[in-house]
């Protein structure tokens, strides 16, 4: 079989088996580097001249299986069986081996066999391997696996060449079907699921046959793409599965396991003949740490510890950076409002435009600071660590151990939370812990928190150093927990369905981080916030401008009294134009007019303002109740807000507008309630689909309502 032509060969490997090094060594600088067409996964193409030919080598994404359901891992599969759009399928695809860790590689190299495409197997990092002391003999590996097999180290040109030399002799083969040789009753299921299903109903390439057929009987489908098949072939689809599934349990086997087990029979079958290991019982590095990590008691303590260092970091340094944009932006805007000339295009601009983009950008330390810590967790090896130590628990609750992290994130911000939850492999796992992830108490709530209870709550002291202050700001947070918790339990019982994925991961050996990618992904997540979630939330902060800019009034020459009872008397003895331009807005108007629906939870038209205009981001409702009450005390000293806020009295009754009750309504209101427009942008982008982020307004809203509710009532009942 000699092809006269230049081909098209792809990398595919595990991660971090050395498939950028044969790349850059194959291809020398002559690479480009794009994104796949609509998705943020990187594409590295370049050409490699080998003998007469210049061949198109194409650097596919590092992964560990084709089922996995992660976004680049993804792009993988689909490139190689032909699915993806634009992309050429490969006429020979290179499978990158790490020999130090056998067994986890030869995994993928049994399913990339299964698509038939021309291969060869390159055993890379020999040298680290005779290190440990595994000798792997090719010949006899090649024997059992049916395709050629190379054992290189790409860290010498020599390896190189030695690629470069079996590509032009063609050392490579088509592999026959099935060699890791399933059992007869798996055989047969497939064969059905493929008759049956596959075959006439699919239009998937044939390439894929065996693995989608695998992944229907393993039940690795994720329900997104069960859905995009359409619903009148799902009974004939459900009716052969459930047929695959009684052959195989007829003979005793489990259908969702019998593939890997079977897999990993041929695989140990495969190494004990080619691979010998000198009898090293020394304790590795991993090993050592492992034995704190994964620790029944000390792995969950070290866990807690690398969280408290990691938050800790995010506020002190983010936060200089986070005062600084918040000037920068104050500066331009006043800046901008001084030297424009006066009018509806600079308002739009000053309160516009650049306040929402100030609102966007200054989220950004957080997030490159805890993006720069995960990339890091992720890179040395510590994340799995971490899923496996909390599995345990959040496995109870209907989440994955992976759900961690970012849950425990959305403390500084639900944003980086969110996109941190790409980690996830299982689609349900991913949408559970991005619906409750909100409920964690967020950095941008802390100000609405502390001005009410600075203003309502006495520090009267409980036990020791702690007071009702602390106490109530500690509740809020752990009521917080409490609802995602409860919510999840909800949603994993009732709402969400599809199967929740058992706890199958691997724990790869410690490593030092890769600092490119580190800084690849810090990046990456940076840019998709800015300019993805960046373009919605300017939008809503101009609609948010217009209706509170909008009619425009002026505050008539001589005060009619009559008209403005309320007003006046709240703000006398002098009203102050902003003020009253809120009051007479459309959003004041909407204040007003929703007033009856949240005067149940103690709320007046004043917080109804601020409940909207606090969706442009939470701690907005401190500035507009800033600007409602920004009237000056009689001796022309300003008072706070806080003063302001208790001597508030409503004009009717005479009694004062906030008591106890409505502060700890308005902070259960707080706690729980869908504020955050970044949030929804966010949720938007990452789940693909408008419904997700607007159920989570729905439900959120609702629940923060009904809390409130029985807050209020409870209390003033008290
Ligand atoms: P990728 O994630 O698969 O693209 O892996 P890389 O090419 O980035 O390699 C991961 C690490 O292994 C890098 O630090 C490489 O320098 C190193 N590496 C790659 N091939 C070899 C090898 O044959 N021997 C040794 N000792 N290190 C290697």
């Amino acid at each position: 079989m000699l092809i006269e032509r230049a081909l098209n060969i792809a990398l595919v490997g595990n991660p971090n088996t050395g498939k950028t090094t044969i790349f850059n060594g194959l291809t020398g600088l002559r690479q480009k580097i794009a994104n796949y067409p609509g998705i943020t996964v990187e594409r590295k193409s370049g050409a490699a001249k080998i003998g007469h030919y210049k061949h198109l080598i194409i650097d596919l994404p590092g992964t560990y299986s084709l089922n996995s359901k992660k976004l680049d891992e993804r792009v993988t599969y689909e490139t190689l069986t032909g699915e993806f759009e634009h992309e050429e399928t490969p006429d020979l695809v290179l499978i990158i081996v790490d020999s130090s860790n056998l067994d986890r590689n030869l995994y993928l190299v049994t399913q990339v066999m299964d698509l038939g495409i021309p291969t060869m197997i390159i055993l890379n990092m020999q040298d680290v391997a005779v290190g440990k002391g595994i000798y792997i003999n090719p010949d006899e590996m090649e024997e059992k696996l049916g395709v050629p097999v190379l054992s290189i180290s790409a860290k010498n040109k020599r390896g190189i060449d030695e690629i470069k030399r079996a590509i032009e002799n063609q050392q490579f083969s088509i592999p026959s079907p099935l060699k890791w040789q399933p059992i007869e009753p798996l055989k047969k299921a497939i064969e059905l699921v493929i008759d049956k299903w596959i075959r006439p109903y699919t239009d998937l390439p044939e390439k894929a046959y065996i693995i989608e057929a695998l992944k229907l009987i393993s039940n690795t489908v994720s329900p997104v793409s069960i859905e995009f098949e359409g619903i009148e072939h799902n009974e004939i689809r459900r009716s052969v599965v459930s047929k695959a599934h009684s052959i195989i349990e007829q003979s005793g086997g489990n259908p969702v396991a019998i593939e890997v087990m079977n897999r990993y029979d041929f695989i140990n079958e495969c190494t004990s003949k080619s691979v010998a290991r000198s009898s090293t019982d020394k304790k590795t590095l991993t090993d050592r740490i492992d034995s704190i990590t994964t620790h029944k008691i000390l792995g969950p303590i070290s866990f807690v510890l690398i969280l408290l260092l990691m938050f800790q970091s995010i506020f002190t340094w983010a936060t200089p950076f986070m005062d600084m944009i918040d000037l920068l932006f104050i500066n331009t805007g006043n800046w901008l409002a001084a030297n424009l000339p006066p009018g509806l295009l600079t308002d739009l601009l000053v309160e516009g435009v650049i306040a929402g983009l100030g609102g966007v950008i200054i989220f950004l330390p957080q997030i490159i600071v805890l993006f720069f810590f995960i990339s890091i967790l992720e890179g040395s090896g510590y994340m799995a660590r971490a899923a496996f130590v909390m599995d345990g628990f959040m496995s109870r609750i209907g989440l994955h151990g992976r759900s961690v992290v970012p849950l425990i994130s959305g403390f500084a911000c639900a944003i980086p939370g969110i996109m941190a939850t790409r980690n996830i492999e299982n689609w349900r796992d991913r949408i559970i812990t991005i619906m409750v992830l909100p409920f964690m108490a967020c950095s941008a709530r802390l100000p609405v928190y502390a001005l009410l209870i600075a203003a309502f709550i006495p520090p009267t002291t409980v036990i020791g150093f702690l007071d009702l202050q602390g106490l109530t700001f500690f509740g809020l947070y752990f009521f917080g927990i409490i609802m995602a918790v409860l919510s999840a339990l909800v949603m994993n019982k009732f709402l969400i369905k599809g199967k929740q994925s058992p706890f199958l991961m691997e724990l790869p050996d410690y490593k030092m981080p890769k600092w490119s990618a580190v800084f690849h992904n810090v990046f990456d997540r940076g840019r998709i916030f800015v300019t993805e979630a960046g373009r919605i939330i300017i939008a809503i902060s101009i609609i948010l401008w217009f209706l509170a800019s909008f009619p425009k009034t002026d505050i008539p020459e001589s005060q009619p009294l009559s008209d403005n009872a309320n007003i006046a008397s709240s703000f006398s003895p002098q009203i102050n134009p902003d003020a009253y331009q809120l009051k007479h807005s459309f959003a004041g108007k909407f204040g007003s007019f929703i007033e009856p629906a949240i005067e149940p939870l103690g709320f007046d038209w004043k917080i109804g303002i601020g409940l909207i205009t606090s969706f442009a981001a939470r701690e907005v409702m401190v500035g507009t109740l800033n600007t409602i009450y920004s009237i000056e005390g009689e001796h022309g000293e300003v008072a706070t807000l806080k003063q302001k806020l208790i001597n508030d009295v409503d004009t009717d009754t005479g009694k004062p507008v906030y008591s106890i009750a409505t502060a700890l309504s308005l902070m259960v209101f707080f706690a729980l309630a869908m504020q955050c427009m970044s949030t929804i942008a966010i949720v938007r982008r990452e789940t693909n689909s408008w419904k997700w982020p607007l159920i989570m307004l729905g439900y959120m809203t609702a629940l923060a309502y009904i809390c409130s509710f029985i807050t209020y009532q409870t209390v003033r009942l008290l």
